[in-house]
């Protein structure tokens, strides 16, 4: 397995920190809010948030997932050395990604979020009103779901995953090895989510991706 330089394992490091620091800022933000206007505030609401931003993530990975798997190749300027050849080396060596820690999981996944944490905090202020709580609420989860989601990944590929995980994925409630390993045969184009995978038997349907595929001129979603 090739190993990352310590310049980048820094990075990943650093953007972890950053991540975690600017999260707890914003949720603790909205706690503040939210336990101010408490009695406006429906925790069923919020609940029907948490079930959205999963279902947003899932298709966001899903999506990113697909565009890396079927257009461009390693050679295309930044994104093929750092996305598309990850995902290509993916398939020919799924279990690789099991040896990857934390740093190494999450560390890309955070330095990207931590844009959007700061375009939350200017574009979506708490204004102590609950249409911009919800806001920061449904934002929030939805960028941690989608920083998570690696984890979610490699915890599918790995049998040796935490029990807490496998009931996780009993339920579930991340991604099932068995709902992730429909996507590990070729030719690698069905349940491309990675998240909670909910959404692959839905999109599997009714062909979105190869619908998807044929819009951004190609024949099938594999070539
Ligand atoms: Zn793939
Ligand atoms: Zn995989």
């Amino acid at each position: 397995m090739k190993r990352v330089s310590f310049s980048h394992r820094a990075l990943e490091v650093a953007g972890i920190g950053l991540f975690a620091v600017a999260f707890v800022f914003l949720s603790s933000n909205a706690l503040r809010v939210g336990l101010n206007i408490s009695g406006e505030v429906s925790i069923g609401f919020i609940a029907l948030l948490f079930v959205l931003s999963v279902m947003a993530a899932d298709f966001f990975s899903g999506f990113v997932h697909f565009l890396c798997d079927n257009f461009g190749s390693a050679e295309t300027p930044f994104l093929g050395p750092n996305f598309i050849k990850a995902f290509l080396d993916h398939h020919d060596h799924p279990q690789d990604m099991v040896a990857h820690d934390f740093v190494e999981l999450l560390g890309n996944s955070c330095l990207g979020s931590i844009p959007l944490l700061v375009g939350l905090y200017y574009l979506l202020p708490l204004d102590g009103s609950t249409p911009s709580l919800y806001g920061n609420i449904f934002t929030l989860m939805l960028i941690l779901v989608m920083v998570l989601t690696n984890q979610f990944h490699q915890w599918a590929h790995n049998p040796q995953s935490p029990k807490f995980v496998k009931k996780l994925q009993r339920l579930n409630l991340i991604l099932s090895p068995e709902n992730h390993n429909r996507h590990h045969k070729p030719p690698y184009d069905k349940n491309y989510c990675m998240t909670s995978g909910w959404l692959n038997p839905f999109l599997n349907r009714i062909r979105f991706f190869d619908i998807v595929a044929k819009f951004l001129g190609k024949s099938s979603s594999k070539s």
